[in-house]
C-alpha cells in the first residue's frame, strides 16, 4: 500500500449548488449502537424492493440508510431487469459514489439531493465533493454516468484502467491496492479485474463492507474463458486482503439467488419476492475460492449455495 493525494483531486474542483429543497435527516435509532465492536455498526433492510408486482406503486429507487454516513440504493427492476445496487459513502471531506445505474436513469439528481440532505444534517456549509467511480464498466453500471460528468463539484472516474491508475495514483494493476482518503474515512480500492478488465472492489474501513460489484454477488458470477485466470487471480487476493481484516458485509450490485439455497431466478427477471439478501460474508469469499481452486484452472458452472460460477461466451 501506499499513501495517495487525494485531496490533490479537488485542485481542480469548483462549487456545488446546493440549494435544493431538503427533508430533515431522519433519525437512526434503528442503528445499533459503536458499543465495542471492530467497526461502525449499521442494519440491511429485511427485503429489498425488487421490480414489481405492481410497477405503479413502485419509486424508481429504494434508499436505504446503513448507518448516517452509507448509503445503499437499489434501482427499481420496474426500470431495468438487472435493478442493480449503487453505493453512496461519506468521509468529512467527500463523498464517493460507486456506480451510476442501468437504463434509462437519471442518477444524478437523486444522489445530489441525498448529498444535500447529509449535508443539511451535519450543519456543512462547504459544498461537498463527490468522486464518482464504478465497480466496472458494463453498461448496467454506467448507465447514469452522463448525469455526472459535467457537473461542478464532482470528480468523475471513468471506468477504464487508465483512468482508475491515474485519479487513484495505481502504479501496479491490479497488483496494487490503494487507500482512498474520503477524509477521517479510508476506502481500500482493490483491482479485480476478471468479471471486467476494470473491475474494482472497496473495503470500507470505517464499517468493514466489502464492496465485490459483479465480481461476487448472490447470483450468477459471469467470467469468459479468456478472462477466467485473471478472475481467480483477482479473487485469491481478495480473499488474502481480508485475512486479517474485520469483514461486517460483503454486498455486490445485483440479486439474482432465491432464499432457497442454491437457485436463483431465470435471467431477466424483474420481480423477485423470495430473493436473497444482498449482504453475503467472508465464508462465501472462502468457499468460492475453495471452488476455483478445484476447477484448476478451467472454467466450468459451478453451483454453491449463494453464488453461481458461470462461465460465458465473450461479449459481443
Ligand atoms: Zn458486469
Ligand atoms: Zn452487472
Amino acid at each position: 500500500m501506499k499513501a495517495v493525494g487525494v485531496l490533490a483531486l479537488w485542485a481542480a474542483l469548483l462549487t456545488v449548488a446546493s440549494a435544493q429543497s431538503v427533508t430533515p435527516g431522519r433519525a437512526s435509532g434503528s442503528v445499533p449502537s459503536a458499543g465495542s465492536g471492530p467497526v461502525e455498526p449499521g442494519v440491511l433492510p429485511e427485503r429489498w424492493m425488487s421490480g414489481g408486482p405492481n410497477c405503479m406503486e413502485l419509486p424508481p429507487w429504494q434508499i436505504h440508510e446503513y448507518n448516517p454516513d452509507f448509503y445503499i440504493l437499489r434501482e427499481s427492476g420496474c426500470i431495468h431487469y438487472e435493478k442493480p445496487f449503487l453505493y453512496l459513502i461519506f468521509g468529512q471531506n467527500a463523498a464517493l459514489l460507486e456506480d451510476t445505474g442501468a437504463g434509462n436513469v437519471e442518477t444524478a439528481p437523486i444522489v445530489l439531493d441525498l448529498i444535500s440532505k447529509w449535508a443539511k444534517r451535519n450543519k456543512r456549509t462547504e459544498p461537498m465533493p463527490l468522486i464518482v467511480v464504478h465497480s466496472h464498466s458494463h453498461g448496467d453500471h454506467t448507465a447514469g454516468d452522463r448525469g455526472f460528468r459535467e457537473l461542478a463539484n464532482v470528480r468523475f472516474v471513468g471506468a477504464t484502467v487508465g483512468e482508475l491508475q491515474k485519479a487513484f495514483a495505481i502504479a501496479a494493476w491490479p497488483t496494487d491496492i490503494v487507500p482512498v482518503d474520503l477524509g477521517g474515512r479510508v476506502l481500500d480500492l482493490i483491482p479485480i479485474p476478471g468479471h471486467d478488465v476494470a473491475g474494482i472492489a472497496l473495503y470500507d474501513r470505517r464499517t468493514g463492507i466489502l464492496l465485490t460489484g459483479d465480481s461476487v454477488y448472490p447470483g450468477r458470477l459471469y467470467v469468459t474463458a479468456a478472462a477466467f485466470p485473471a478472475f481467480v487471480a483477482s479473487h485469491r487476493r481478495l480473499v488474502e486482503f481480508t485475512k486479517d481484516k474485520p469483514v461486517a458485509h460483503v454486498l455486490g450490485t445485483h440479486i439474482e439467488q432465491m432464499r432457497t439455497p442454491f437457485l436463483d431466478y431465470p435471467q431477466g427477471t424483474s420481480y423477485q419476492p423470495n430473493e436473497h439478501t444482498l449482504e453475503l460474508n467472508r465464508g462465501v469469499l472462502l468457499e468460492l475460492d475453495d471452488a476455483l481452486s478445484r476447477l484448476n484452472g478451467k472454467p466450468e458452472r459451478v453451483v454453491l449455495r449463494d453464488v453461481i460460477l458461470s462461465p460465458r461466451p465473450p461479449r459481443p
